[in-house]
């Protein structure tokens, strides 16, 4: 794969083995092949594309995005908040579209992340985009965390379902003590429930964050922004 950015600041993630038409004009495929990270190509227009290295903002921004994949804002505040670093054991759940996976595993590499999903159509989805960022430290299950999770002595476990609260008895046993459990949720009335079920076990807080861009020309925010993602909770277990 190869990152493409106009003199815009457009980007495009492209394979880079055939041509390749943006608006603002094209790039052939034989210009595109001899291309290397750092080469500034000319488009037929007389534009310049830039040509990088994509790295895992691009694919957590380009990936094929089903119902609620994860915002890069919401996957970066999971792991700043829970000190994820190289060889954290993390459980996740569910894949999805597998780009919450995809920011995860990128960090905790190369240690391994276990994605559970429940739907055998998602995994497949997620699967795809794994294959085709290159990413392989991850493994998906095809099994329903609310009736378990099999790895034990984890230092995360990160929900992303409709009721967080269903899993909480068995993150409290799959995880280390001083590990955490974080859980997005697009209502307020889940994050409730859960925070309810996580009880005097976890030191815990809820929030969320609202990413608010200006438009540096005019020195004022953008007239609109993404009003809401989801509320995230943070819990780190004291003792079981
Ligand atoms: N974080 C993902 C989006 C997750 S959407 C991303 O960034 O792309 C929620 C997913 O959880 C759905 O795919 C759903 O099928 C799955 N799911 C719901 N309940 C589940 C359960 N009990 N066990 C495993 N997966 C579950």
């Amino acid at each position: 794969m190869m990152l493409i950015v106009d003199d815009r600041g457009n980007t495009y993630l492209i394979k880079g083995d055939a041509d390749f038409h943006t608006k603002y004009g094209f790039l052939g495929a034989e210009q595109l092949k001899k291309a290397k990270p750092g080469s500034v190509l000319e488009a037929n227009t007389g534009r310049r594309f830039h040509v990088l290295n994509p790295n895992v903002t691009d694919f957590v921004q380009k990936a094929k995005r089903g119902p609620q994949a994860m915002t890069l804002k919401d996957c970066s505040l999971i792991a700043g908040y829970t000190g994820l670093r190289s060889g954290s054991r993390v459980v996740e759940a569910g894949t999805g579209s597998g780009v919450l996976s995809i920011f995860l595993a990128n960090i905790i590499a190369p240690a391994k992340l276990v994605s559970y999903e429940i739907r055998e159509d998602f995994a497949g989805i997620a699967t795809k985009n794994f294959e085709k960022f290159g990413i392989k430290n991850i493994e998906v299950k095809n099994k329903d965390i609310y009736l378990g999770i099999d790895e034990k002595d984890l230092d995360l476990v990160s929900l992303d379902l409709a009721e967080p609260w269903l899993a909480v008895p068995h993150a409290k046993k799959a995880l280390k003590v001083g590990g955490y459990l974080s859980s997005y949720s697009p209502s307020i009335s889940q994050s409730k429930k859960l925070v309810d079920a996580l009880g005097e076990d976890f030191q815990q807080e809820t929030f969320e964050t609202l990413k608010r861009e200006w438009k540096m020309d005019a020195v004022r925010p953008h007239t609109q922004m993404l009003g809401h993602t989801g509320f995230l909770t943070v819990a780190r277990l004291l003792s079981r």
